[in-house]
């Protein structure tokens, strides 16, 4: 079994559309993929009804989160789309990646760089718009090579010239949220420190006492030293331990199922979700 637990498509910052997104999944061998955008479930529809035989969709979401200032990711699975107070969360971190888009805009325009929202819009299309879709209109005016390139001090990485902030939900609260939505939470790429400060271990084993079930481990942001580092302190917690591409298409150059989840974690997660189940594909519609 071949468990892909994280993954992006266009109703955020991926460039595969959700129905491209499976399809691309079940080619590339894999059982099992999860679809996580950032603060939305809006792809799943699209997902399901593509869902190619044979393969298993696991609906999720990556919540935007900060804790003590430093910006964090919590994925969230297998959660009732529908329950209200989780809804309106996604809903309020979402709103706001609007306005401050616009405030990242007016920032690169005082750099000297003539980007427009109107350009940033069109990449974004009915996505989820955040700092890539930015970054990839940086790359269409040749201020930057790749997407990558863009996430520095000079542009927008966070605490970079042109970052602006966005709401982002106190990561206990996510967990009290999604747990009250019958979902699991995973925080993501915890020890990516390429991207900015990340989060205490002490703070981790706070979550874990909060209901955090695992952490992602294996993970490109994460050397073979942190993954050794982040597998002991999961070992001593008591966290399941994940590995996933956080594909997100021609965005980042990792490709689905890079890495993977056990298949036992999988059945953990399937077992602890009491909020929705994953979907067995048909064959599409
Ligand atoms: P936002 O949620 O709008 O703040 O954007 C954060 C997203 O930017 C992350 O979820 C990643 O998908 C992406 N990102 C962060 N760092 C990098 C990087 N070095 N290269 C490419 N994408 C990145
Ligand atoms: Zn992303
Ligand atoms: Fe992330
Ligand atoms: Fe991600």
């Amino acid at each position: 079994m071949r468990i892909d637990l994280h993954c992006h498509s266009t109703a955020s910052d991926g460039t595969d559309t959700p129905a491209e997104l499976v399809r691309n999944a079940a080619a590339a061998g894999l059982d099992v993929v999860a679809l996580t955008d950032h603060d939305t479930t809006r792809g799943y529809a699209e997902a399901v009804a593509a869902l190619p035989e044979g393969l298993t969709l696991v609906t999720g979401a990556e919540l935007s989160c900060r804790v003590d200032g430093v910006s964090m990711h919590m994925l969230a699975y297998l959660f009732d789309p529908e329950e209200p107070d989780l809804l309106a969360e996604r809903e309020l971190v979402r709103d706001d990646r609007v306005p401050r888009a616009h405030g990242m805009i007016a920032k690169l325009n005082g750099l000297g760089v003539p980007v427009t929202w109107e350009q940033v819009a069109r990449i974004a299309g009915d996505g989820s718009v955040g700092r890539p879709h930015v970054a990839s209109a940086l790359v269409e005016l040749g201020v930057v090579p790749t997407v990558s390139d863009a996430f520095t001090q000079e542009w927008l990485a966070d605490g970079g010239r042109a970052y602006v902030e966005k709401h982002e939900t106190d990561p206990f609260e996510a967990i009290r949220l999604v747990k009250q939505a019958g979902g699991v939470c995973v925080f993501a790429h915890p020890g990516a420190s390429k991207r900015g400060r990340t989060v205490p271990e002490s703070a981790i084993a706070e979550m874990a006492a909060a209901g955090l079930d695992g952490i992602e481990v294996d993970h490109m942001d994460h050397d073979e030293d942190t993954r050794a580092r982040l597998r002991g302190l999961a070992g001593e917690l008591g966290l399941l331990v994940t590995g996933s591409s956080d594909y997100h298409g021609s965005r980042k150059t990792v490709l689905l199922g890079e890495y993977t989840t056990d298949p036992e974690v999988y059945g953990e997660i399937t077992r602890r979700a009491t909020g929705a189940f994953p979907v067995p594909g048909t064959g599409g519609a």
